[in-house]
């Protein structure tokens, strides 16, 4: 089959790689598309955590053997760690991801755990469906910004999660809930009060999580993580939302979708003026301004990764109350929530890329090719 592949630092071959066997509980799964992320466009210029020769890919969407649309959760926990027992799975400390630590989507085939399918919604286009993943990313960001009812429903609703997994034994495949569609794979939830934390957050989680509206709110960055937090930000009913971006192009773009726009990523708005900053960006100046503008007792929410350091004010944290929370990927409710909230928000401004040009985009992109928000690996007809 063919697939782009990682071979070294700063290398991408595409090239014909042998077709993956499925180990038990697995399903091969044939990839329609798949999303090209920053972090990969980074990440390939060093060996780090991705080990070449590597197929990379965490964005992708499918069909199973018997013709199923599905989406990968490409995220795998162990369900017996401290974290995953508390329904924390993003930060398990066993965690393992497609395209990371194993092969992932931006081949023909790939070998997915069962667990880890979920059944597309009816109608959604290919190149959307490539986008569930950065939209669940966002779906978690919220949840941490805007703790209240439905956090702690997600929240209880992760542990019972983790609470399957853990009861089933299933070490190394978190996936599994509700919206999975591989039956056999999905254990019956089952009272296991050692993996739960206590019985009151269990029964909060047959609440459906409300819209929870705020006060204004800014995202710094209009790439596809900043463009998926608006995205949820609007669907939770906030109506003031601004987003900065230097690009007059994604300008547009976030404008389309409900949001008022700045160029300037560190002057964006009043002082004190907003409740919530969502850094997509991650550098020390985002940092620093991802506070600065930040209300009394309001939350910045980093999910941007771009650079390890942060320079900020401390004494404004501690006089101001201000809350400063990192965000990495989400929890199997989280995936489970994008999934639906797919087929209902505008996912219609990624551009499809055939598989035969995967290389060039690729390395366009790393060097630095602006004019395409997300690029999606697509399957094309031999
Ligand atoms: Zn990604
Ligand atoms: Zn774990």
């Amino acid at each position: 089959m063919r697939a782009l592949v990682f071979t070294g630092p700063g290398q991408m071959e595409l090239r014909d790689e042998p077709l993956p066997e499925p180990g038990a509980d697995e399903v091969l799964v044939t990839v329609e598309a798949s999303g090209i992320c920053g972090s990969e466009l980074h990440g390939f210029r060093s060996v780090g955590m991705r080990k070449p020769p590597l197929i990379m890919g965490h964005e992708f969407a499918g069909r199973t053997p018997d013709d199923t649309r599905v989406v990968v959760n490409p995220l795998h926990t162990c369900g017996r760690c401290p974290a995953c027992r508390a329904g924390r799975t993003p930060v398990c400390r066993n965690r393992q991801l497609l395209g990371v630590h194993r092969a992932g989507g931006f081949a023909e085939q790939v070998a997915v755990p069962a667990g880890s399918l979920h059944a597309l919604p009816d109608g959604l286009d290919w190149t959307a469906a490539a986008l569930i993943e950065p939209l669940a990313n966002a779906v978690h960001a919220w949840r941490l910004a805007a703790p209240g009812p439905a956090g702690r429903a997600a929240t209880a609703e992760a542990a019972a999660t983790a609470s399957t997994a853990a009861t089933a034994g299933t070490a190394g495949a978190g996936g599994g809930s509700g919206a999975a569609v591989a039956g056999a794979a999905i254990a019956p939830v089952t009272p296991a009060s050692a993996a739960l934390p206590s019985a009151s957050t269990v029964s909060a989680a047959s609440a459906p999580p409300p819209p929870q509206p705020t006060g204004p709110i800014a995202i710094l960055g209009a790439g596809a993580i900043g463009l998926v937090c608006l995205l949820v930000a609007r669907h939770r009913g906030a109506t003031d939302v601004v987003v900065a971006d230097p690009s007059p192009q994604r300008r547009a773009i976030a404008e389309a979708l409900g949001a008022e726009t700045v160029a300037d990523l560190t002057s964006y708005g009043p002082a004190s003026g907003f409740d919530i900053v969502f850094d997509a960006v991650g550098v020390p100046a985002t940092r620093a301004a991802s506070l600065e503008r930040l209300a009394p007792a309001g939350t910045a929410l980093w999910l941007g990764l771009a650079a390890a350091e942060a320079t900020v004010d401390g004494n404004d944290i501690v006089r101001s109350e201000k809350r400063v929370l990192g965000s990495f990927a989400y929890s199997d409710a989280d995936f489970s929530e994008a999934v639906a909230l797919a087929a209902s928000v505008d996912l219609d401004w990624a551009t499809p890329v055939p598989m035969s040009r995967a290389h060039t985009t690729f390395m366009e992109l790393a060097g630095g090719r602006t004019d395409i928000i997300k690029a999606v690996l697509r399957r094309e007809e031999d």
